[in-house]
């Protein structure tokens, strides 16, 4: 594997060489957040770890149109068409317009994401901003056969779909395993087949989120809008479908049937699933109540949690963890991750202090080379943490004057730092990117500087040993005074 980005396509089970249908453009759909609450850290894991996706494609030179959808209607409590709406329970439980929950919560999605500095999407449709293609897309599906209505409700036709299709092509599970099993639980709706699901739900006499359609008022089912959405910014056929692997069995099952049974075409050509965030190994999930909100970390006002960490830390944390693996949340690992993302963040604020030399004892390429091939090789990035530690002791070996670097190098080595953790990693220092701290220490530098130029020692000591219980370490050289964060 030495040429070419290779990601892992859950569609055919193996990495493959990424070769998208029209490069250099590249379109991605991922699947947004249900904006009916706060999105929990579990939630951000996937949405960071697509951030990272998407960053690296257009630092590969893609021309990427990433789209992701906001979930605002039609998600109902059951994953199999039962239950109350999310949205208007919500609206009830806290006395709002059910578009007022939508848009508090798209605004507090929005303001997480913000804090984990991830891009924002090229295109954020929502499912109530697209209800007419939702239901033009069900039309189609009707008149190829695919669906049917039942007074007022429109259903898929898993069993008619899976004859001329593979309904489980994604999941490998065995289709006549999944219809005896669902046969059994009996029927209690009006489906003809316990796997058929609702394209479109008739609105019940409290239904408040509802829309006429040419089978009377209701609501669109949740699979339909991404499929619409997908197929109006991408195209019937497009590059890479995401989301988290809980979507894989059900949601992305069901999509690629809609988007099968409407143009006749496998919507995504690569499917890409993100592995799920854990707390003592189980899913964290807002039904399980261990969700933790990103702003609980943040403060550490959480009974779980020891302290508070601030963003970037919890970023490096999931960084430090390849997508497709589990990653289980504790207060010792992202005190690790503090420490980490500490000591590499020293190292940068060195790196323009450093001096070229003549002769050089580094070599920086073999890392860079590393760094390309991990990310090349479906986007590895604990390894490329891995090499950026390497990275770090070097810059610390120099700036203590136990060892050379020429100029070639040292360009090398800042080009080397600032691709991968600030344009590809989209990491930032908390400490120095504080433009107020960083005006406060020049003044307290110079002031210090001043107390030792009339001699007045006590005052400089005072300074440093001050900064220094503040966790401030102030390093002297003959170019000046520098600061590090302990
Ligand atoms: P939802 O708002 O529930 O539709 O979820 C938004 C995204 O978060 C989906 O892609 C889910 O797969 C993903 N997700 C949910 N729980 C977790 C978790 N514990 N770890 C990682 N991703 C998750
Ligand atoms: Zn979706």
């Amino acid at each position: 594997m030495d040429k070419g980005l290779y990601l892992y396509n859950t569609l055919t089970r193996k990495k493959e060489v990424f070769e998208p249908l029209s490069s250099p453009n590249v379109g991605m759909y991922v699947c947004g957040p249900t904006v009916y609450s706060d999105v929990h850290l579990g939630n951000c894991r996937t949405f960071i770890s697509f951030d990272l996706i998407f960053r690296y494609l257009k630092y590969s030179g893609y021309k990427v149109r990433y789209v992701r959808n906001i979930t605002d209607a039609g998600h109902l409590e059951g994953d199999r068409d039962e239950g109350d709406d999310k949205f208007a329970k919500r609206a009830k439980l806290e006395q709002l317009e059910p578009m007022e929950i939508v848009q508090k919560y798209t605004l507090g999605f929005h303001d997480v994401l913000r804090m984990f500095n991830t891009l924002p999407p090229s295109i954020e449709p929502t499912a109530t901003g697209h209800i007419t293609e939702q239901i033009e897309m069900i039309k189609v599906i009707m008149d190829n056969g695919y669906a049917y209505e039942v007074d007022g409700t429109i259903y898929f036709d898993v069993e008619k779909y899976s004859k001329n299709y593979n309904y489980t092509i994604l999941t490998n599970r065995n289709l006549e395993d999944m219809l005896a099993n669902t046969r059994e639980l009996g029927g209690q709706d009006d489906k003809r087949g316990r796997l058929d699901f609702a394209l479109w739900i008739k609105a019940k006499p409290e239904t408040i989120m509802r829309w006429p359609s040419p089978w009377g008022v209701g609501f669109p089912g949740w699979h339909i809008e991404c499929s619409a959405m997908s197929a109006k910014y991408l195209g019937d056929e497009f590059d890479i479908h995401g989301g988290g692997m809980d979507l894989a069995a059900t949601h992305h099952t069901n999509e690629i049937a809609q988007s099968e049974a409407c143009s006749r075409k496998q919507p995504a050509k690569y499917w890409m699933h993100t592995n799920m965030l854990t707390v003592n190994g189980t899913r964290m999930s807002k039904s399980a109540g261990n969700g933790f909100l990103p702003g609980e970390l943040f403060t550490g006002d959480h009974p779980l949690l020891e302290r508070g960490f601030s963003p970037m830390t919890v970023k490096f944390f999931m960084l430090q963890a390849h997508y497709r693996s589990t990653l289980d949340f504790s207060n010792e690992a992202l005190d690790a991750s503090e420490k980490g993302f500490r000591r590499l963040m020293n190292a940068l604020s060195l790196l323009g202090k450093l001096s070229p030399s003549t002769e050089s004892d580094f070599e920086i390429g073999p890392l860079v080379n590393n760094c390309s091939k991990a990310m090349n090789d479906d986007f590895n990035s604990p390894v490329v943490i891995a090499e950026l530690f390497e990275a770090a002791r070097i810059i610390n070996i120099i700036y203590d004057g136990k060892g050379k670097i020429s100029a070639i190098e040292l360009d090398k080595l800042k080009k080397l730092m600032n691709d991968f953790v600030f344009e590809i990693f989209g990491l930032k220092d908390e400490e120095t990117s504080n433009v107020e701290l960083n005006s406060v220490l020049d003044l307290v530098i110079d002031i210090r500087k001043a107390a030792k130029e009339n001699k007045d020692y006590a005052t400089s000591d005072r300074i440093r040993l001050g900064l220094q219980s503040m966790g401030i370490q102030l390093k002297d050289s003959k170019d000046g005074t520098t600061w590090t964060k302990a």
